[in-house]
């Protein structure tokens, strides 16, 4: 027999399965030794009290072993043969429309730039010791894309984009821990995903898919391209030409084509795409992104905050989470893909930028818990803004803003990948700091006096929000505390128009704009679920035109 309950536990019985099962037992008047098991369906943490309890939804076997499928299983088959789709980046939104494809009976060709995600790790680790950054083989770039070396977090606010629970259930078949499906708020980890991440490109090889490392598109092949009236492409993709310096030889780039239609999902950093698509005039908007710093506090600090102890999360919470955000002169100011006990990462994708992100293990051990602090800008914002180059490509408005900054920060941090970092309270007080606090940021930091030097409207809003976020949650404004520059890959500064339902570009045939970086997700999960659209759209697309 099965019974399920929601259930509000302290945390020490929320931890700990025999001491789960006694207290199932007496609250529902069972014999312990009937309890031969214990699934956590659904798991959060209420922290709102002094007292923290988890709520708990468990699903209790009596007198039998637990026996159903702990994740929905997708049968792949084999597509040796099949019509082709090219995609174009190997970032979960390019991997779960592989593998949908699969699903649908279509053979997907994956490229993808930079290195498979073990070789990618070393690059990596470079940047710290040598403090240059691979322009293909970086955060951003690889397999697994931005998401592999990340925080891992599954959560996304959008609902309304497809199924969610497929993606994790998914992530559950290729490696990824059961807990996601149970989690309120499910992360992996940057240790973990890795494994994860290998074992989809091998799901995609092993059905007949192919996945091709250091191999770079650099143009689609289109037939029919005619300019329109208002100076936009219009015409028919049939397949892209890459370059690829994967073989032996590597100092050779080997010209390639691959004939299909094309999911492009080549992310948010890809500024090469973005400037081909604009040459080559294909429709794009410029889109708004959001802009500011990493903010790293001691985790302990955060827990004491969060969980309202001094002792700070004990041994049975993990280490606490934060989301701010306010409004300040008509923009939103906020936190962003915050990282529990966490590390905070050079991003950049090329080598004088300085960009920075977050990541953490699976355990979100580390003493520091950060998170990006950002405020929002939108395309318009720019025109007062002395960064902006007069007539400059009106869809990369921006882009060029966001490597513009990136590249002062690059120049105020010593042309190094050390980053320019001021204390929090000083950074509120317009004050230089005299020195700076231990950090998880591995090139180094530099005391420098980012209230003077980055944008006012992103300045003056962040001193602000950092004041309102400091009443509310009191200890969180501190000079402990240190703010890193710069975060500005926060979501894509372009949008790649497409029909809202073929998902195909609004002009050219058989392209299909996907995931972040065409201005269609933000995170992992979204990434994943418009690659999952954009591969049925592909396959109906194919079943009318081939
Ligand atoms: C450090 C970091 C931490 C993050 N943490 C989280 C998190 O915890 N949770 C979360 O939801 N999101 C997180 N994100 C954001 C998340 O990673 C992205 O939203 C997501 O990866 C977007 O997926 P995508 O497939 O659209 O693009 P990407 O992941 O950017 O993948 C694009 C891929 O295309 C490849 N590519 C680019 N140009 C070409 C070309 N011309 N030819 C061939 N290949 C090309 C790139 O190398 C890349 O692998 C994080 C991002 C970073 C950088």
């Amino acid at each position: 027999m099965t019974n399920e309950y929601q259930i509000r536990v302290v945390p020490e019985v929320a931890a700990q399965e025999d001491r789960l099962k006694a207290w199932l037992a007496d609250e529902y008047g069972f014999d312990v030794r009937t309890i031969f098991g214990v699934r956590i369906l659904k798991r959060s943490i209420d922290a709102r009290q002094r007292q923290i309890f988890v709520n708990l939804k468990v699903r209790v076997y009596i007198n039998e072993q637990p026996h159903d499928d702990e994740y929905i299983r997708t049968e792949y088959p084999n597509v040796e043969g099949k019509p082709q789709v090219i995609v174009v980046g190997a970032g979960p939104g390019g991997l779960f429309a592989a593998l949908r494809l699969i699903e649908l009976g279509l053979r997907p060709i994956v490229l993808e730039r930079g290195k498979n995600v073990h070789e990618r790790k070393k690059d990596l680790a470079a940047i710290t010791k040598t403090q240059q950054v691979d322009p293909e083989s970086n955060y951003c770039f690889g397999e697994g894309g931005a998401g592999a070396y990340s925080d891992g977090k599954l959560y996304t606010r959008s609902k309304k984009r497809g199924n969610t629970d497929k993606i994790l259930n998914v992530f559950c078949q290729h490696g990824a821990s059961t807990a996601i499906l149970a989690d309120a708020h499910p992360h992996i980890g940057t240790d973990r995903l890795p494994k994860v991440i290998e074992a989809m490109r091998n799901t995609i090889i092993n059905c007949g898919g192919e996945v091709h490392f250091q191999t770079r598109m650099t143009r689609l092949i289109i037939d029919n391209g005619q300019l329109t009236m208002d100076n936009c492409l219009t015409g028919r993709v049939v397949g892209v030409e890459a370059v690829a310096n994967n073989y032996p030889l590597s100092i050779i780039n080997y010209q390639l084509e691959f004939r299909g239609p094309v999911i492009l999902a080549t992310g948010h950093s890809a500024r090469d795409v973005y400037r081909y698509l604009a040459e080559a005039k294909i429709e794009m908007e410029a889109k708004g992104i959001a802009v500011g710093v990493r903010l790293e506090h001691p985790s302990q600090l955060i827990d004491q905050i969060q969980y309202h102890n001094k002792q700070g999360r004990g041994k049975y919470l993990p280490a606490a989470e934060y989301a701010m955000v306010t409004q300040v002169e008509g923009r939103g100011v906020y936190s962003f893909c915050m990282c529990p006990g966490g590390f905070v990462i050079p991003a950049a994708t090329d080598r004088q930028q300085i960009v920075v992100n977050g990541m953490s293990p699976a355990s979100r051990g580390t003493q520091w818990s950060n998170s990006g602090m950002v405020v929002e800008l939108r395309p318009e914002d720019i025109e007062d803004e002395r960064l902006l180059v007069n007539g400059y490509c009106l869809p990369l408005r921006v882009l060029r803003f966001q490597e513009e900054l990136e590249k002062l920060c690059w120049q105020q941090g010593n042309r190094q990948q050390t980053a320019p970092a001021q204390r929090m309270a000083d950074f509120v007080n317009g004050r230089l700091s005299y020195d700076l606090p231990k950090s998880s940021y591995a090139p180094g930091l530099i005391s420098s006096p980012l209230h003077f030097w980055m944008p006012p409207m992103i300045t003056k809003r962040l001193q602000e929000g950092f004041k309102t976020f400091g009443r509310n949650a009191h200890g969180f404004l501190t000079n402990e505390a240190v703010l890193i520059a710069v975060e500005t890959r926060t979501s894509s500064p372009v949008r790649i128009l497409r029909d809202h339902e073929t998902l195909q570009h609004v002009r050219v045939q058989g392209l299909f704009p996907c995931g972040e970086g065409a201005g269609y997700a933000g995170g992992i999960v979204s990434a994943g679920v418009d690659g999952e659209r954009c591969a049925e759209m592909a396959a109906a697309y194919i079943t009318n035109h081939l």
